[in-house]
């Protein structure tokens, strides 16, 4: 049966005409969705009982089921979910002075095959739908409603690849942004790829607010295609072409999102190189400490080492951040918790 939660807010329109509904009754719908949150048909009271019972007979409602939920001594909330399918999935919240933001799922596993990252411990086995994106953030949203907080930011930053399920990432950003529901700004959503030419290309088209990462990682197509299969499919010359492209339609600013790892991409020459990457765009560089993966053999460049990187990048006038690990004591780094889960559902 199909997601309410499938529909984003034209969408839910459309459908409502297709079935001779109202207008306004999508207005409705996507309110109780959204604002009030509610997961109940039923519970949609200025609703017809007529449009009730046609939603039920054909669209799922609810939240996603919470198989584990960590919480970390920072106060970092990793979920992991149960789709409907029976597959698992990971959502993190982390708290910021500027606001809660939520780190979503795009695919059951991944395909990348990045050497450092857990998430391709298990294997794509598909897409997630828009609405199984949605229900990740409206089911974090229930769950601090409590407390009053409310989900901010978000970043497509959890397990799988954002442009390699365009489509349906694109229509749950364009539902969770919606100002008739969750309202979360354009500008506080960032979705991050690992280089996908073709989507980048794709996306600049899209001509929204929507912020965009590079997963970059390595400076030059050596250390790149090492550590980052993907890189063989689009080179760094052939993805820097499709950020120019991106930059040239799309005034955003953009960032690169670079992993210490060491003794692999943390040397002078690759400080050097790097700001030359950097020259041609209006860019912000994200350093980051790798979360240590057990099944991997990398070890984070110390705190030391990381802060003469950020050093000496800063002095040749590249804007970067030496980004705080969150989450750690808790496998908050992508796929980490789902890995073991299943692994331990496997050796049972
Ligand atoms: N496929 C997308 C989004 C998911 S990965 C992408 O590649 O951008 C999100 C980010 O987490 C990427 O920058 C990824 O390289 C990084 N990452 C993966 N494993 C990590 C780990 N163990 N420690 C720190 N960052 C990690």
């Amino acid at each position: 049966m199909k997601s309410i939660y499938d529909f984003s807010y034209d969408q839910l329109i459309e459908m409502c005409l297709a079935n001779d509904f109202k207008k306004y009754n999508a207005n409705q719908i996507f309110s109780w969705l959204y604002r009030k949150r509610v997961t109940d048909y039923d519970k949609m009271t200025d609703i017809s009982k007529n449009l009730r019972q046609f939603l039920k007979e054909n669209y799922s409602i609810g939240t996603l089921e919470t198989l584990q939920l960590q919480i970390s001594k920072d106060s970092t909330r990793k979920y992991l979910f149960r789709l409907a399918d029976g597959s698992s999935i990971e959502a993190v919240l982390m708290h910021y002075d500027y606001g809660n933001c939520i780190c979503v799922t795009t695919q059951v596993g991944c395909n990348m095959g990045c050497t450092f990252c857990a998430s391709g411990l298990l294997k794509k086995q598909r897409d997630l739908t828009s609405g199984e994106m949605v229900q990740q953030v409206l089911t974090v949203q229930k769950d601090i409603d409590q407390s009053d907080k409310r989900i901010s930011h978000i970043v497509v930053m959890g397990t799988g690849e954002p442009f390699d399920n365009y489509d349906n990432v694109i229509n749950f950003l364009n539902t969770v942004n919606h100002d008739l529901g969750l309202g979360i700004g354009a500008r506080h959503i960032t979705i991050s790829t690992c280089g996908l030419a073709e989507g980048i290309r794709r996306f600049a088209q899209e001509k929204t607010q929507y912020n965009l990462a590079i997963s970059l990682h390595a400076p030059n197509n050596e250390i790149r295609n090492q550590i980052m299969p993907i890189n063989k499919a689009y080179p760094i010359e052939k993805l820097m072409e499709a950020l120019k492209y991106y930059t040239s339609i799309n005034n955003r600013r953009l960032s690169f999102e670079y992993i210490l790892l060491q003794g692999v991409n943390d040397t002078d020459s690759c400080v050097d190189q790097l700001v030359e990457l950097t020259r041609d765009f209006d860019v912000y560089v994200n350093l980051i400490p790798y979360n240590r993966v057990d099944e991997k053999g990398y070890v984070s460049t110390d705190y030391k080492s990381a802060m003469a990187f950020y050093d000496r990048l800063m002095r040749k006038n590249v804007r970067c951040t030496l980004r705080q690990k969150m989450g750690d004591d808790i496998d908050a780094a992508c796929g980490q918790l789902r890995s073991k889960y299943e692994r331990e559902k496997i050796n049972e």
